[in-house]
């Protein structure tokens, strides 16, 4: 039996191709240049860092401080007058059409989405579309699952289940308002079954936030004003996040984001179709909620120590997926939050909520999603529009191609 070369063993054996896949990936994977971010200000997801350096190898933040050395072929950026943030997370989206790249160009790598009907939407590009965990359809009180036949207790499993099977990542609850006891019974079981199989459960708030804090929710998303000081008192003792989405609110009151629309940071990098989403301006008859009382709710929340999470409600009228993170943190501080609770409240906050422990904070050995931008967006959050770059598993974003994609578009139409 002749004698096969090494070479000759590895391409005629079988499992020599999964050998080659792994050792031709891990070529390109350390093909990729490490990033250095030298002398750069850092919120890490919770606070402000003294001015460090973050390196970054392959997906993931690997050293920070001043005690290491970059590897050769290092990529350096100098970090001076910049702050260096999470990728944010969007707590309060519904996830359609080209959500996914609008967001990330926008420096928002992760989406939750909030109810959706439309199938679970995956990043069509891993590298260039922002990540999404998925609510999927929103759980009715009084239907059974996806049937027009009325809901019990026991068909509230069923349906979590169903939910499940589809790929929700956590359940997003309709809570109808009314009297009803077998409403509240429905709500109890939906959130019992979401728990027993380890996600969360949170709800639309459209009225009876008590009951649904008893209920055990995990989270509110919406409209804050109903919550009194006792309703708070219970969400903060019951570690009950609230997602106010006060930018949504704003227009829904009668006012219009349409200033916002115009900040040259902002406008270049909307699609047409966003843009004018954006700026649209109210036309009810009447405005169906009132900005002021949701403003003050949110700063009484925030007075409260409930954890305050920000979410857009994008593609709600006056709003646009990713920009509107921008917007929202503004409002918030406009609320009373700081910069810095605001910041942590579109990263480290969603992030601990939500379970999702691989990102939201610039630590060692989390995912490199990044976002810098110029200025001290610690002390004046509008300087989160100026971004620099976005980074998601340590890839840059190509920022520029996208910018003459929406100018493109808008001259062809
Ligand atoms: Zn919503």
């Amino acid at each position: 039996m002749k004698h096969r070369s090494a070479l000759q063993t590895l391409i005629l054996h079988p499992s020599s191709f999964i050998l080659l896949a792994m050792l031709l990936f891990a070529h390109t994977a350390s093909a990729q240049p490490a990033t250095l971010f030298k002398d750069v200000r850092v919120f890490d997801g919770l606070t402000l860092l003294s001015q460090t350096n973050i390196l970054v190898e392959g997906e993931k933040i690997t050293q920070m401080g001043h005690d290491f050395a970059a590897p050769p072929g290092t990529d350096t950026i100098d970090g001076t007058g910049k702050t260096l943030l999470p990728g944010l997370i969007d707590a309060h989206a519904h996830v359609s059409g080209h959500a996914l790249e609008d967001a990330i160009m926008a420096g928002v790598t992760t989406v939750l989405d909030m109810g959706s009907d439309t199938a679970r939407q995956l990043p069509k590009d891993d590298a260039s579309d922002a990540d999404v965990f998925w609510a999927g359809r929103t759980i009715h009180m009084l239907v059974r699952g996806d049937a027009a036949r009325p809901a019990t207790p026991t068909s509230m499993t069923d349906t979590v289940d169903e939910r499940l099977a589809h790929g929700s990542d956590y359940v997003n609850i309709d809570y109808l308002c009314g009297t009803a006891s077998i409403i509240k019974r429905n709500l109890e079981a939906t959130v019992a079954a979401a728990h027993t199989r380890g996600r969360l459960a949170v709800v639309h708030l459209h009225c009876d936030a008590r009951v649904c804090i008893e209920a055990g929710v995990d989270g509110l998303i919406g409209d804050p004003a109903e919550l009194d000081s006792s309703l708070m008192k219970l969400a903060r003792a019951r570690n009950v996040f609230v997602v106010p989405s006060l930018s949504s609110i704003y227009w829904k009151s009668g006012s219009s984001n349409a200033a916002f629309a115009l900040d040259t940071n902002i406008i270049p990098y909307l699609p047409r179709a966003s843009a004018q989403n954006l700026a649209l301006r109210f036309s009810g008859d009447g405005a169906a909620l009132s900005y002021p009382l949701a403003e003050l709710s949110t700063k009484k929340l925030q007075q409260a120590h409930v954890h305050i999470l920000a979410g857009t409600d994008a593609p709600n009228p006056g709003t646009a997926f990713g920009v509107s993170m921008h917007r929202e943190m503004e409002l918030l501080t406009n609320a009373g939050l700081t910069p810095v609770h605001a910041l942590a409240a579109a990263t480290g906050f969603v992030a601990d909520a939500f379970h999702l422990r691989d990102r939201g904070h610039i630590h060692v050995g989390f995912r490199a999603d990044l976002l810098l931008v110029s200025g001290d967006a610690t002390t004046t959050i509008t300087a989160t529009r100026n971004i620099v770059a976005v980074w998601k598993r340590g890839h840059k974003l190509d920022r520029t191609a996208y910018l003459a994609k929406c100018a493109a578009e808008r001259v062809a139409k």
